[in-house]
Protein backbone atom coordinates (compact mmCIF):
# COMPACT_ATOMS: atom_id res chain seq x y z
CA UNK A 1 0.00 0.00 0.00
CA UNK A 2 3.18 2.13 0.89
CA UNK A 3 4.40 1.79 -3.02
CA UNK A 4 1.05 3.11 -4.35
CA UNK A 5 0.71 6.07 -2.66
CA UNK A 6 4.20 7.09 -3.68
CA UNK A 7 3.26 6.12 -7.32
CA UNK A 8 0.20 7.79 -6.91
CA UNK A 9 2.20 11.09 -5.73
CA UNK A 10 0.36 10.75 -2.05
CA UNK A 11 3.92 10.67 -0.57
CA UNK A 12 7.46 12.04 -2.54
CA UNK A 13 11.32 11.42 -1.68
CA UNK A 14 11.54 9.80 2.04
CA UNK A 15 8.67 12.01 3.14
CA UNK A 16 5.40 10.19 4.89
CA UNK A 17 5.60 7.33 7.37
CA UNK A 18 4.03 4.27 7.88
CA UNK A 19 2.98 2.36 10.94
CA UNK A 20 1.33 -0.11 12.23
CA UNK A 21 0.36 -2.10 16.06
CA UNK A 22 0.56 -5.46 16.50
CA UNK A 23 0.09 -6.79 20.43
CA UNK A 24 2.71 -4.83 22.50
CA UNK A 25 4.82 -3.74 19.01
CA UNK A 26 5.07 -1.03 16.66
CA UNK A 27 6.20 -1.95 12.77
CA UNK A 28 7.26 1.53 11.61
CA UNK A 29 8.65 2.45 8.21
CA UNK A 30 12.45 3.39 8.96
CA UNK A 31 13.66 6.87 8.89
CA UNK A 32 15.23 8.45 5.50
CA UNK A 33 13.48 5.77 3.31
CA UNK A 34 11.05 5.56 1.04
CA UNK A 35 7.27 4.73 0.82
CA UNK A 36 7.78 3.47 -3.12
CA UNK A 37 10.74 1.46 -2.12
CA UNK A 38 10.41 0.26 1.43
CA UNK A 39 12.52 -3.76 2.25
CA UNK A 40 10.78 -5.77 4.55
CA UNK A 41 13.82 -6.67 6.83
CA UNK A 42 14.26 -2.82 7.41
CA UNK A 43 11.17 -2.55 8.77
CA UNK A 44 11.78 -1.58 12.26
CA UNK A 45 9.84 -3.05 15.29
CA UNK A 46 9.69 -0.83 18.17
CA UNK A 47 8.29 -1.34 21.62
CA UNK A 48 5.12 0.73 22.53
CA UNK A 49 7.00 2.48 24.68
CA UNK A 50 9.67 3.08 21.85
CA UNK A 51 12.41 0.51 22.81
CA UNK A 52 14.26 -0.34 19.48
CA UNK A 53 13.87 -4.24 18.49
CA UNK A 54 15.16 -5.14 15.11
CA UNK A 55 15.10 -3.92 11.53
CA UNK A 56 16.41 0.02 10.90
CA UNK A 57 15.83 2.78 13.22
CA UNK A 58 12.35 3.51 12.70
CA UNK A 59 10.98 7.22 11.61
CA UNK A 60 12.06 10.14 13.19
CA UNK A 61 8.13 11.63 12.99
CA UNK A 62 7.39 7.65 14.89
CA UNK A 63 6.10 10.16 18.04
CA UNK A 64 3.51 11.51 16.78
CA UNK A 65 2.17 7.75 15.97
CA UNK A 66 3.22 6.97 19.54
CA UNK A 67 0.79 10.14 20.76
CA UNK A 68 -2.02 8.08 18.46
CA UNK A 69 -1.50 4.45 20.22
CA UNK A 70 -1.31 5.60 23.64
CA UNK A 71 -4.59 7.63 23.62
CA UNK A 72 -6.97 5.97 20.71
CA UNK A 73 -6.57 2.33 21.93
CA UNK A 74 -9.02 1.41 18.92
CA UNK A 75 -6.00 2.27 16.37
CA UNK A 76 -4.62 -0.28 14.59
CA UNK A 77 -1.99 1.75 11.96
CA UNK A 78 -0.98 4.93 11.81
CA UNK A 79 -0.77 6.87 8.14
CA UNK A 80 1.39 10.63 8.18
CA UNK A 81 1.65 12.36 4.55
CA UNK A 82 3.19 15.37 2.86
CA UNK A 83 0.42 14.98 0.24
CA UNK A 84 -0.10 18.23 -1.70
CA UNK A 85 -3.57 19.25 -1.15
CA UNK A 86 -3.75 18.72 2.51
CA UNK A 87 -0.87 20.00 3.05
CA UNK A 88 -2.10 23.41 1.16
CA UNK A 89 -5.60 23.48 3.33
CA UNK A 90 -2.70 23.15 6.51
CA UNK A 91 -0.92 26.48 5.32
CA UNK A 92 -4.17 28.16 4.88
CA UNK A 93 -5.11 30.80 7.30
CA UNK A 94 -9.18 31.19 7.87
CA UNK A 95 -10.07 27.71 8.48
CA UNK A 96 -11.93 26.48 11.25
CA UNK A 97 -8.85 25.20 13.51
CA UNK A 98 -11.43 22.15 15.40
CA UNK A 99 -12.99 21.21 11.98
CA UNK A 100 -10.41 21.69 9.39
CA UNK A 101 -12.34 19.12 6.65
CA UNK A 102 -15.45 19.79 7.11
CA UNK A 103 -18.02 17.51 5.95
CA UNK A 104 -18.27 17.91 2.28
CA UNK A 105 -18.78 14.20 1.16
CA UNK A 106 -20.37 11.42 3.03
CA UNK A 107 -17.36 9.63 2.97
CA UNK A 108 -14.76 11.95 4.50
CA UNK A 109 -17.75 11.52 7.48
CA UNK A 110 -17.17 7.98 7.56
CA UNK A 111 -14.02 7.56 7.06
CA UNK A 112 -12.36 10.23 8.67
CA UNK A 113 -14.41 12.18 10.69
CA UNK A 114 -13.45 16.00 12.28
CA UNK A 115 -10.02 16.62 11.68
CA UNK A 116 -7.90 18.81 14.32
CA UNK A 117 -5.71 21.39 12.97
CA UNK A 118 -2.64 21.38 15.04
CA UNK A 119 -0.43 24.23 15.38
CA UNK A 120 2.77 24.59 13.41
CA UNK A 121 5.68 23.27 15.41
CA UNK A 122 9.36 22.48 14.23
CA UNK A 123 9.61 18.88 12.43
CA UNK A 124 11.71 16.55 15.07
CA UNK A 125 10.19 18.70 17.83
CA UNK A 126 8.41 16.16 19.87
CA UNK A 127 5.87 18.73 21.32
CA UNK A 128 3.33 17.26 17.89
CA UNK A 129 2.96 14.44 19.78
CA UNK A 130 1.97 16.44 22.80
CA UNK A 131 -0.45 17.95 21.18
CA UNK A 132 -2.17 15.03 19.85
CA UNK A 133 -1.61 13.74 23.67
CA UNK A 134 -3.70 16.39 24.88
CA UNK A 135 -6.76 15.63 22.54
CA UNK A 136 -7.26 12.70 24.68
CA UNK A 137 -7.78 10.14 21.60
CA UNK A 138 -11.11 12.07 20.40
CA UNK A 139 -9.79 12.59 17.02
CA UNK A 140 -9.01 10.23 14.32
CA UNK A 141 -6.81 12.53 12.29
CA UNK A 142 -4.66 15.87 12.58
CA UNK A 143 -3.29 18.01 10.44
CA UNK A 144 -0.04 19.51 11.39
CA UNK A 145 -0.03 23.48 10.67
CA UNK A 146 2.29 23.81 7.21
CA UNK A 147 3.43 20.48 7.45
CA UNK A 148 0.97 17.93 6.80
CA UNK A 149 -2.02 14.88 7.80
CA UNK A 150 -1.68 12.32 10.48
CA UNK A 151 -4.89 9.68 10.25
CA UNK A 152 -5.36 6.70 11.73
CA UNK A 153 -7.36 3.70 11.10
CA UNK A 154 -8.12 0.24 12.67
CA UNK A 155 -5.91 -1.19 10.78
CA UNK A 156 -3.55 -0.28 7.86
CA UNK A 157 -6.03 -0.78 5.11
CA UNK A 158 -8.43 1.62 6.74
CA UNK A 159 -5.81 3.98 7.68
CA UNK A 160 -4.71 4.38 3.92
CA UNK A 161 -7.88 4.70 2.37
CA UNK A 162 -8.75 7.82 5.54
CA UNK A 163 -5.84 9.73 4.49
CA UNK A 164 -6.29 9.11 0.96
CA UNK A 165 -10.22 10.54 1.46
CA UNK A 166 -8.27 13.24 3.61
CA UNK A 167 -6.68 14.19 0.73
CA UNK A 168 -9.49 14.02 -1.65
CA UNK A 169 -11.67 16.10 0.29
CA UNK A 170 -8.62 18.83 0.89
CA UNK A 171 -8.95 18.64 -2.68
CA UNK A 172 -12.22 19.71 -3.40
CA UNK A 173 -12.21 22.16 -0.36
CA UNK A 174 -9.53 24.00 -2.67
CA UNK A 175 -11.31 23.65 -5.62
CA UNK A 176 -14.75 25.22 -4.48
CA UNK A 177 -12.48 28.03 -2.24
CA UNK A 178 -15.36 31.15 -3.00
CA UNK A 179 -18.02 28.73 -4.63
CA UNK A 180 -21.38 29.18 -2.63
CA UNK A 181 -21.57 25.69 -1.50
CA UNK A 182 -23.63 23.39 -0.16
CA UNK A 183 -21.60 21.11 3.06
CA UNK A 184 -23.64 17.94 4.87
CA UNK A 185 -25.68 19.10 7.27
CA UNK A 186 -25.86 18.52 10.96
CA UNK A 187 -28.50 15.82 10.66
CA UNK A 188 -27.02 14.62 7.45
CA UNK A 189 -23.90 13.75 9.56
CA UNK A 190 -25.65 12.58 12.31
CA UNK A 191 -27.62 10.22 10.07
CA UNK A 192 -24.11 8.95 8.82
CA UNK A 193 -22.49 8.26 12.09
CA UNK A 194 -25.59 5.82 13.36
CA UNK A 195 -26.30 4.28 10.00
CA UNK A 196 -22.00 3.41 9.16
CA UNK A 197 -20.85 3.71 12.81
CA UNK A 198 -17.90 5.90 13.89
CA UNK A 199 -14.44 4.97 13.78
ZN1 LIG B 1 6.19 14.95 8.33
Amino acid sequence: MSQSLYERGFSVGSAGNISAAVDDVILMTPTNSCLGFLDPVKISKVTRDGRHLSGDQPSKEIFLHKAFYETRPQAGAVVHLHSTYATALSCVTDIDPDDCIPPLTPYVVMRVGQVKLLEYVRPGDEKAGDLIRALGGHYAAVLLANHGPVVTGKDISSAVYAAEELEETAKLLLMLRGLPKRMLSDENVVELKSVFGAY
